[in-house]
């Protein structure tokens, strides 16, 4: 299997202290990946780089370390793969010194044909120094025949496929690229005179900038001393962005499509408690991340939200350790039960998606130990049956549960009272769209469907052979 990975990118152009601001809309895009972070910035002669492995705020909290980051203007990556290519090298944002000039790209987002244009390159003398996908983009940078940087970009984003929110940062200019499909986010956003590009609203709010507006799917936005420009590179393209941005990897006080991602899965919630009544007393959140969704069961069930399990905020995400034996073990540290709100009663647990299981297997352990009389487990997403191949990490099929089992065996397996996941049809009215369009569909979510917006048919081969 390829290399992939969830990030999330920043830019900003222009300013005293870019670096600083940089490392603030890091800091507030940090869920996005945890595993390394890097920033570039442009002094106007020089172009300085620091990469490390780790969090943003044990790494650039230091004047030292930014001190090694001057000028006005900056882009920022942070980091999380799957595949043990964790090492430093694949840290972005990657730099080249092209021959126009310094080169320096953030990449969010998973290519789809990476193998057989890593083949041709290399075939005919390209050297990689990394594992990543994005370094793909740099390469076709540095070989394109035009001559002007833009139609260098232009000529390797026509040869790329799969999803792909860019920042690039080169002596003159700031660039930011989505994919024709739109698949992962980007936003422009403003700080007094200064463009900033980054993935979430969240980092604009984080260095108080304010937002413009999202950069549209297929579109390059390009900052100069002079201004701003769009291109629209696929300009008939019909946008489609991933649908699980909103239900669970985004934070949830990120603005998509003009509505708060808490207002959404608060609505995946509600939705969740429409499509299936169940008689308990207690609606309890999986925390962080099924908080809000519960929230919106709750309420609209009428059954008391309580805080039965709590976190342990000084562990990652479960699922941000790269192999299964430290998630198991992250599993573990990350949640213990409040047992005053459990016992003897009926819980419904609320969580926004199941990936492998491991997460539900766990927590519902926990209910019934602490004396839960009922534990129902209840999903404010469809069942997870197809993996992601445009950014976010989900496993192969071997590993998804519910592409293995029904929801009867699902039930078995985690040991509840019953569980039960929102309708595809519920998950699209959350997000305000009566009815998914069938030859159209307006989010890619294929996670659920099946239904890839772009052609991933050599790594699905690829992906069943590994079950195999
Ligand atoms: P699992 O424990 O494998 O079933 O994973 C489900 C849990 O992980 C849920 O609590 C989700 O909130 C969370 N989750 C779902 N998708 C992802 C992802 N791509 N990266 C990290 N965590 C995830």
């Amino acid at each position: 299997m390829g290399l992939k990975e969830e990030c999330g990118v920043f830019g900003i152009f222009d300013i005293d202290e870019a670096s600083v601001l940089t490392t603030l809309g890091l800091h507030a895009l940090q869920h996005r990946g945890q595993e390394g972070a890097g920033i570039v910035s442009y002094d106007g002669d020089t172009f300085h780089a620091v990469k490390k492995e780790g969090l943003v705020s044990d790494n650039f909290n230091n004047a030292s370390t930014l001190d090694k980051l001057p000028g006005r203007r900056a882009i920022g990556h942070v980091r999380y793969s799957t595949t043990g290519d964790s090492k430093l090298a694949n840290v972005q944002p990657l730099f080249a010194n092209l021959s126009a000039g310094g080169f320096a790209c953030a990449h969010n987002g998973n290519l789809t044909n990476t193998r057989e244009l890593r083949r041709a390159l290399v075939n005919t003398g390209s050297i990689f120094q990394t594992t990543s996908d994005t370094e793909i983009i740099l390469q076709l940078v540095a070989r394109s025949k035009k001559s002007k940087t833009i139609d260098k970009i232009k000529d390797a984003l026509s040869q790329i496929e799969g999803a792909y929110s860019l920042i690039i940062m080169t002596n003159k200019k700031l660039i930011g690229i989505k994919d024709p499909f739109g698949i992962r986010p980007l936003v422009l956003g403003k700080k007094n005179n200064a463009y900033v590009l980054a993935s979430e609203t969240c980092a604009l709010d984080m260095i108080g900038a304010n937002y413009v507006r999202d950069v549209e799917n297929g579109e390059m936005v390009i900052i100069t001393d002079s201004g701003i420009e769009s291109i629209k590179l696929a300009p008939n393209h019909y946008e489609r962005p991933c649908i699980f941005e909103r239900i669970y990897f985004a934070r949830p006080d990120s603005i998509i499509d003009g509505q708060s991602v808490y207002t959404y899965r608060k609505n995946l919630g509600d939705q969740l408690a429409r499509e299936h009544h169940v008689v308990a007393d207690v609606v309890v959140p999986v925390p962080d991340s099924g908080a809000p969704a519960a929230i919106g069961y709750s309420q609209a069930s009428g059954i008391p939200f309580e805080l039965g399990i709590i976190r342990n905020h000084y562990v990652g995400r479960t699922f941000i350790e790269p192999s299964q034996s430290i998630r198991q073990f992250g599993v573990k540290l990350k949640h213990s039960v409040n047992q005053s709100s459990i016992k003897n009663k009926r819980v419904i647990l609320i969580d926004d998606s199941i990936v492998r299981g491991t997460t539900a297997n766990k927590v519902v352990k926990m209910m019934f130990e602490a004396g839960a009389k009922e534990v129902h487990f209840g999903i404010s997403s469809p069942p997870i049956k197809h993996p992601d191949f445009y950014g976010i990490d989900t496993p192969q099929y071997s590993e998804l549960i519910a592409a293995n089992h029904n929801i009867e065996e699902i039930t078995n397996i985690i040991g509840a009272t019953s569980v039960f996941f929102l309708s595809l049809e519920g998950t699209y009215k959350a997000m305000g769209i009566e009815k998914r369009d069938a030859k159209n569909p307006q989010f890619t979510d294929h996670c659920f469907t099946g239904d890839y917006p772009i052609n991933v048919s050599g790594i699905l081969a690829q992906n069943h052979a590994l079950t195999n």
